[in-house]
């Protein structure tokens, strides 16, 4: 599943040629996504210049100025240039024609990606009740305190609610945690300040490192045929049970929370 990094990658490789440009037509192949693509999509963005490509949480926002388009690339899309004489294939919904050498094509096997309209980037209910985003000043260890007190859940399910902070995603959540040493299953309200500081710390330090990792792949994703996928990140516990802790040998343990698999160090994270 396409994660914030993934997401902010897929932005930053496609702004530099959108910016500015004049959409000049739009095809819907199948507009069965996980809500149907509005029947006026083309109407609506036809003629008009794309002035920016915004990310909030894992939406991509399509500013037309008086319009904005929201895409969501669900469990399976992809964004991806292609050429005039490139045949749209079974799982190609959407292409949109900037000029006849740049066309951004829609791809999503499991179409629980969207793609909707809306005049306010902000008050949109898929929007509104987003929390910070993790690479934001907002999002700071006051913030995260605050957010934990009183709860009984644990931290790792608290991280991952997109109420408390947006995209932290399973793997990055296991992975912030163990460099933040704070066990996945620990009740949010036993965290201490000097934890949620480490906490913010790390949750951001891995993000980063996980968009610096993509930026270096964007030239190939953007501009060959293959799929976007997710990122080689060198993780420390993720997907490592058993295996010995890179930093002081102890197996890794797995459990289960949520229906999730969190993996632990037992012995550096407390
Ligand atoms: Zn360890």
């Amino acid at each position: 599943m396409p994660e914030l990094p993934e997401v902010e990658t897929t932005r930053r490789g496609i702004l530099p040629a959108l910016q500015g440009q004049t959409l000049q037509s739009i095809i819907v192949r199948n507009p069965r996504l996980r809500w149907p693509v509005p029947a006026d999509l083309e109407a609506q963005l036809a003629g008009k210049r794309l002035l920016d490509v915004r990310r909030r949480g894992k939406y991509l926002l399509f500013d037309f100025g008086d319009v904005i388009q929201l895409v969501h690339l669900g469990m399976s899309g992809s964004l991806r240039f292609v050429g005039s004489d490139e045949p749209a294939l079974l799982h190609d919904h959407v292409d949109w024609r900037f000029d006849a050498d740049t066309i951004l094509r829609l791809r999503d096997p499991r179409r629980f990606g969207a793609v909707l309209l809306t005049h306010d980037g902000s008050s949109h209910p898929l929007l509104a009740q987003l929390g910070p985003e993790p690479l934001t000043a907002e999002f700071d260890t006051a913030y995260l305190y605050s957010r934990c007190r009183g709860r009984g859940a644990a931290i790792k399910q608290v991280i991952m609610d997109a109420h408390t902070v947006v995209g932290v995603g399973n793997i990055y959540a296991s992975e912030s945690l163990f460099h933040a040493g704070i066990r996945p299953a620990t009740a949010a309200r036993r965290l201490t300040r000097p934890a949620c500081a480490r906490l913010v710390d790390a949750i951001k330090r891995v993000l980063e490192a996980a968009i610096a990792a993509g930026g270096s792949s964007l030239r190939d994703y953007v501009h060959s045929s293959g799929e976007l996928g997710y990122f080689q990140l060198a993780t420390r516990v993720y997907d490592r049970e058993g295996m010995p802790c890179k930093v002081c040998g102890t197996p890794i343990r797995r459990i289960v929370q949520g229906q999730r698999a969190s993996f632990y160090c037992p012995v550096c994270q407390r």
